[in-house]
């Protein structure tokens, strides 16, 4: 029987993105997918900023950003009543604002899934520890206290056989069939509208070059639609909402129907169009009650299914293998108890049911639900989301409490204020290098786990360097401020939220473990018990 220390179930974006995380952690995996290839629909295509630091972070940014469009081609959001007709409403969403940078050096990316599967799937492939089978499905799966026991089958020849693997994720979308075969309960609302894919050959260039936008509202009488921006010239998805609220049926969109309402949707009459695909869809808004079943994890829209209206449903699964993946391979290697895969549910699930939550308001203030056709404007917190991208705070055994409180803002959908407290996404700060190139903290971060230190912290580096020999677990230490690396603008100890003696420990999914505001009598103790704590390690670290 072949056997692997992870399967992973599904090679939509979520799947690759673990098959290449396990990877880069040093952990054989092997992804099965039922398809031949990658995605043919380009349904998600907005990649936050949070998700692009994640793949600057894996190397694969530029190479995502060369299967995109640069920000200058896709910077606005547009309603119209046609393409050819009245503008209705343009704005400009956050994360193609100048204010992002302050935020982070990585901008957000309009790449859209049909492009990005190829790329993940391509560096995933390049890593010799990852194996990919496309054509290939799970038919079942038992698992028991050693190891989940999968039924594989070729689905061109038909033939069947037997893996076992220490750990699955399942990340096979949204009708998972691993979700319902554990019988797992998912809270929310089922069902809440309808729509259709429709992927056209249309240049639309006259209507669109002058106002670049990633998506084309269509409000009218007859119609109610998205063209949604693929290539900004001629590939283009073509969105029909809330089909029955608008007197339709799946069954209605033959090829010609398709057509005639891509053309309805210009306002021009003769316009030519080439339907390339179809696919009916429904949106949902509930998530997964538990993510962690013994061994076997949901991930991505297996785990929540999130109506599209933000853009949040790929983002919030690349995001969950990203914090899944360092715990397996931590555990895999003995240097972390299967404990810490508790944690997992416990900090994702909690903001997965959030995302879902306002991914569902954006769509109710957009008419998505309504039952007539009605224009609908969409709420401010639409696009404007930079709480929900970089404000998550986990509260688990993974992450030691400092004592302080959570920064307070306004509105959590909103307002993000950067905060190196425990639980929150390591902020980006300005740094400088000897020879004076700038280097900013996110790019220190993400790999493995990372003590970054005051200028007089000597102890705590000296104490991280003592972690490798006595716990096991690499740390790499990093002074700020005491000769090699310096605040580029004198701002990174006040967002840090530490003084010169002070000290932050970074997990490898650049989230904040643990902080001291300043030094403590025992630095190689101190930190000993902290890595052990995030680890759910027995207190000796032994
Ligand atoms: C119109 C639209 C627009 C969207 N826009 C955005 C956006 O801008 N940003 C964003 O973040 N998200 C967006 N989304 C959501 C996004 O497309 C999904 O969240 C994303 O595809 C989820 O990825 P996944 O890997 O979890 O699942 P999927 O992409 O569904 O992949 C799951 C894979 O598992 C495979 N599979 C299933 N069962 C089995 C089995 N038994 N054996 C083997 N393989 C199996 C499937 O074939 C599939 O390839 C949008 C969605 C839609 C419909």
């Amino acid at each position: 029987m072949a056997e692997s220390p992870v399967l992973i179930v599904g090679g939509g974006p979520v799947g690759l993105m673990a098959s290449l995380l396990l990877s880069r952690l040093g952990i054989r995996s092997l992804l099965i997918e039922r398809h031949p290839g990658t995605a043919i629909h380009p349904k998600a295509r907005g990649i936050n900023a949070r998700t692009m630091e994640v793949f600057r972070q894996q190397d694969v940014e530029a190479a995502v950003r060369q299967a995109g469009l640069p920000p200058e081609r896709t910077g606005l959001i547009v309603w119209a009543r046609t393409l050819a007709g009245e503008e209705i409403e343009r704005r400009v969403p956050w994360g193609r604002s100048e204010r992002s940078a302050e935020v982070s050096p990585v901008r957000a990316c309009l790449c859209a899934q049909d492009y990005l599967e190829p790329v993940l799937r391509r560096c995933a492939e390049q890593q010799a520890l990852g194996t990919l089978r496309f054509g290939t499905e799970l038919a079942s799966f038992t698992q028991d206290g050693s190891g989940v026991t999968a039924t594989l089958v070729d689905v061109a020849s038909g033939a069947q056989e037997k893996v076992v693997a220490q750990y699955m994720i399942a990340a096979d979308g949204a009708q998972s069939r691993v979700r319902s075969a554990l019988g797992v309960r998912m809270d929310g609302e089922t069902d809440v509208y309808d729509s259709v894919n429709i992927l056209i050959n249309a240049d639309l260039r006259q209507w669109t070059e002058d106002r670049p936008a990633a998506l084309y509202f269509i409000e009218n009488d007859r119609l109610r639609a998205t063209f949604l921006t693929v290539n900004a010239a001629d590939r283009w998805g073509f969105l029909v909402n809330s089909l029955k609220s608008q007197g339709y049926s799946p069954e209605d969109f033959t090829p010609q129907r398709a057509v005639d309402l891509v053309r309805l949707g210009v306002g021009i009459p003769d316009l030519p169009v080439k339907v390339l695909g179809i696919a009916p869809w429904v949106a949902s808004a509930h998530v997964a009650e538990r993510y962690r079943h013994d061994r076997i994890f949901l991930a991505g829209d297996a785990a929540h299914e999130m109506p599209p209206t933000g853009g949040f449903g790929m983002n919030t699964g690349i995001q969950d293998v990203h914090n899944l993946c360092w715990k397996l391979a931590l555990v895999l290697c003995g240097q972390a108890t299967p404990a810490l895969l508790e944690t997992y549910h416990d900090e994702r699930q909690p903001l997965g049911k959030a995302i879902t939550e306002q991914s569902l308001a954006n769509a109710i203030s957009m008419g998505r639900l309504q039952k007539t056709r009605e224009t609908a404007g969409a709420r401010p917190e639409y696009l404007n989301e930079q709480g929900m991208i970089f404000g998550a705070n986990y509260v688990s055994t993974a992450v030691v409490p400092d004592g302080s409180a959570a920064p307070v803002v306004v509105n959590p959908v909103t307002d993000y204020a950067p905060s190196a407290r425990p639980g929150g996404r390591a902020p980006h700060a300005w740094l400088q290098r000897k020879d004076g190139t700038r280097v900013s903290s996110i790019d220190l971060v993400g790999k493995g786990f990372v003590l970054l230190a005051g200028a007089r912290g000597a102890a705590w580096i000296d104490a991280a360097r003592g972690l490798g020999a006595s716990t096991g677990v690499a740390v790499t230490p990093i002074a700020v401020g005491a000769g090699e690396l310096d605040s580029a603008d004198g701002r990174w100890r006040e967002t840090y939220g530490i003084d010169e003696t002070g000290a932050v420990l970074v997990r490898p999914d650049g989230y904040v473990g643990w902080r001291s505001a300043s030094a403590a009598a025992d630095p190689a103790g101190t930190l000993t018990s902290a890595l052990s704590a995030i680890l759910s390690r027995p207190s000796s670290g032994a």
